[in-house]
Order: C-alpha cells, then sequence, then structure tokens
C-alpha cells in the first residue's frame, strides 16, 4: 500500500512532546525554555503553599519549625488499579523510566495491569516481553494508526492483534499524526483523516473497526475532536465494537464539553481521564507542557460527577522525562480527584472495573 507522508512544519508529538517550537512566553526568562532559578524557586514555594491549603501539611507546634513529609501510607492508594495508557523507553521521545521499570514499581504498589502505548510502534509484544519478566502484573499493548503504521491501516490492526500471546488490544486512531492534532498546534497542512467532508468517518476506518470488532479489541479515539470522536463511536458501534475510550477527553486537542461526554456515554463510549492533565497548562514545569491546558481535578470531578464514574477510565499518560514516575502521578490523580469528592468506590470503578472490563472481559 501507499505509506502515509505527512509535510511536516514542526514535529510535535502526542500528549506534548515538540522540537523546533518557539518556547511559549512563559518559558522566556530561561534559556531555551529552561527555568531560571528565581522561577524553579517561585514554583517550589507555590507547591508548598498548595499542599497547605489543602490541608495535607500539618500546622507547625509552637516553636517547631520542622516539617516533614507524611509517613508512607499503610495500603497503597494505587492498589488494584490499571494504568490504561503509558509511555516508557524505548522510544522516540524521552522517556524517563523503560517497560522493565515501569512495571517494577508499579508491582511494588500493588498495581493490576499497565497499557503500554508508543506512536511510532505497536507494543503487543512488548506488553509480552514485560509479563514474561515481571510476573505479577499484566501488561497489554496495541498500535496507534499514525504515519509509521500506515496510517488508518486494516492490515496493522491484524498484525497487532495476531502478535503472540494476543496482548496487542488496543488500537488508538491517529494522535500526532491527526488531522485535528497538526491543524489544531500548526504543525503540517494537514494530517491523518478519520471522517470526510460530510463529517462521516472514512471507508478505511469501517474496515479497521471491522477487525475491532471480530477480535473485541478496544477503540481509542486518539487525537480526534469531538465531533470527529463522537462519528467514530457511532460508526465503532455500528460495526460491532463493544469497547470504545474517548482517549484524554479533557485535553487540549480534544476536549469534550459535558454534553458531548454524555452523548459518548450514551453509545457506550468511557472517557479517558489522565493524571498529566492538571500538570500541563502554561504553569507547567516543562515546556513543552505549556501549550496544552490545564485539566483540574476539580474540572474532572465535575465530569465525572456529571456523567457517571462508570463512563469515564483513569490512567497516567506519564512517563516523559522530567515528569513524575507513572506511579506517582497515578496516586497524585487519585487523592486530586478524592479531594475533589469523588469517592474510593468511584476510583476503583474507573481506576480497575472499567479498564479491566474493556482489557480483559
Ligand atoms: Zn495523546
Ligand atoms: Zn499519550
Amino acid at each position: 500500500m501507499k505509506p502515509f507522508r505527512l509535510p511536516r512544519w514542526s514535529l510535535t508529538s502526542c500528549c506534548g512532546h515538540s522540537w523546533g517550537r518557539r518556547p511559549a512566553p512563559a518559558a522566556a526568562p530561561g534559556a531555551a525554555g529552561t527555568p531560571s532559578r528565581r522561577e524553579f524557586l517561585r514554583t517550589a514555594a507555590a507547591g508548598v503553599a498548595g499542599l497547605a491549603a489543602a490541608g495535607t501539611l500539618p500546622a507547625p507546634a509552637a516553636g517547631q519549625v520542622r516539617v516533614f513529609p507524611p509517613p508512607p501510607p499503610a495500603v497503597s492508594p494505587i492498589e488494584g488499579l490499571i494504568d490504561f495508557h503509558t509511555h516508557c523507553a524505548p522510544d522516540v521521545f524521552g522517556r524517563s523510566i523503560d517497560d522493565d521499570e515501569s512495571a517494577q514499581g508499579y508491582m511494588a504498589r500493588k498495581a493490576e495491569a499497565v497499557v503500554l502505548k508508543n506512536h511510532v510502534t505497536s507494543t503487543g509484544d512488548r506488553a509480552w516481553l514485560l509479563r514474561k519478566r515481571n510476573p505479577g502484573i499484566k501488561a497489554f499493548g496495541g498500535v496507534v494508526l499514525n504515519g509509521p503504521a500506515g496510517g488508518i491501516n486494516p492490515e496493522a490492526v491484524q498484525w497487532s492483534w495476531r502478535m503472540q500471546g494476543g496482548l496487542g488490544r488496543v488500537v488508538w486512531f491517529p494522535t500526532f499524526d491527526a488531522d485535528n492534532h497538526v491543524k489544531h498546534f500548526k504543525d503540517a497542512p494537514e494530517g491523518i483523516k478519520v471522517v470526510g467532508p460530510d463529517g462521516k468517518v472514512l471507508p478505511a476506518v469501517r474496515e479497521v473497526l471491522k477487525v475491532c470488532a471480530q477480535q473485541k479489541l478496544v477503540v481509542c479515539t486518539g487525537h480526534a475532536s469531538p465531533d470527529q470522536a463522537l462519528a467514530l463511536i457511532e460508526a465503532a458501534r455500528d460495526a460491532g465494537c463493544d469497547r470504545i475510550v474517548v482517549t484524554h477527553a479533557e485535553f487540549e486537542v480534544v476536549n469534550m464539553n459535558v454534553d458531548q461526554m454524555k452523548r459518548a456515554a450514551a453509545m457506550g463510549a468511557k472517557m479517558e481521564i489522565c493524571a498529566m492533565g492538571p500538570l500541563m497548562g502554561p504553569q507547567a514545569h516543562l515546556p513543552w507542557m505549556r501549550h496544552w491546558r490545564q485539566v483540574t481535578y476539580k474540572e474532572s470531578a465535575d465530569h465525572i460527577k456529571a456523567v457517571g464514574a462508570q463512563h469515564f477510565l483513569l490512567s497516567t499518560d506519564l512517563g516523559q522525562t522530567g515528569n513524575p514516575a507513572q506511579w506517582d502521578g497515578y496516586a497524585m490523580l487519585v487523592s486530586g480527584l478524592m479531594g475533589q469528592g469523588i469517592t474510593r468506590e468511584q476510583v476503583v470503578t474507573m481506576g480497575r472495573e472499567v479498564p479491566g472490563k474493556l482489557l480483559m472481559g
């Protein structure tokens, strides 16, 4: 088949990382986006103030000036949970840990499973190796239908699920090569399309969905716009798919509103909430994350309350150099949501039951 070619002005990644992009104004004082010492100190102070505001710092006793972090939790806050979206080395983008290190960190905290995602290569084989070397945690992989996979390519999906072990369970529609993504970030004149001018999904998309339905794969909408995602969900349902996820539904490039989330939920799709959301925005500690809007815990909690926890799943989308380890990010997400009134039971629904059913049901 004809390989997909994307003429680019710059290389931007999914979930942030970019090259050749002008630093955001917030990054200006430091060379090449590096925060100055003064900025760093200001950020660190803000972090401590944030903790104090959240009531997590003990009030100092009279005459006592030393303040320590809390003791280790008696029970892992992410015990039994599944991270549906991790990025690990080896990769074409900077990653802080590899597949094995991620698995070991998660195992030590008694997590149930991880999904390995890579924008340019399939990961079902990596999940097989991860399980072999790390018995005690489940791993899954899949394929992202970006340019390297040939775009909307049913063959890439066929060979992904056929990989030894049958762990290529997830199919993501295009991410950083998506037409919506490259136009949103002005990376290229056009990218890989999932819908035609009439708003209906393209025939190749239906071919992909047919394979997903036959093999019970999890269909993820990638970096499609809300309208495109809704068209994908409708077509997936028509094709017989019963496992559909709106990839980081609250992030910059997708950014579904409550009404759109309700429509997606009514068609059986699950909305993904990621630990990286609150870390992004103009205040982000890494320059590439300043181009993506911040998703606050309150916003996510409001979405869960408005639409229903059974329509969401939790993940991190972490693993990038300079970001918290995935398990720490996941713990931050759980405590952040619970701080906004989400119950432990709802966390288990979104972090374990929903993704567990998608991957293993
Ligand atoms: Zn993404
Ligand atoms: Zn990602």
